[in-house]
């Protein structure tokens, strides 16, 4: 079974960038959505069973942060690795999203990168099947 992702950023652009390189990584894909805000973002993880979400920080509507709180209120959505693509350079707004729960990765990035980032969560994460 392949690895079912969210992928969500404001710019769309930005978005078939991300999905290029999830497609040159080598890695088992399943399903891949996309969102453009937080908002759309909750709404796609309700709707379909999703492993792992990749999500920029600054979007219109609802950031990258408030979703990510979000996902750790509710059960449903609580335990899905989340991983932030940007080119934020804030340590305090890096630890802050770190501390709940997503890994980080500067834009830009490697396939190589994205691939052992989203390994090493879904390794460490393990309660997905
Ligand atoms: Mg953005």
């Amino acid at each position: 079974m392949g690895i079912n992702i969210l992928v969500v950023d404001d710019s769309s652009v930005m978005r078939a960038m991300i999905i290029k390189t999830l497609r040159m990584s080598g890695l088992d894909l399943g399903e891949i959505h996309e969102a453009a805000n937080g908002a759309e973002g909750l709404d796609s993880l309700s709707r379909q069973w999703t492993d792992l979400v990749i999500l920029d920080i600054n979007m219109p509507v609802m950031n990258g942060e408030d979703m990510l709180k979000q996902m750790r209120e509710s059960p449903e959505t609580r335990d899905i690795p989340a991983i932030i693509i940007s080119t934020e350079g804030s340590k305090t707004r890096i630890d802050k999203l770190v501390k709940l729960g997503a890994s980080f990765v500067h834009k830009p990035f490697t396939p190589e990168i994205i691939r052992n980032t989203i390994n090493q969560r879904l390794g460490i994460g393990g309660d997905h099947e």
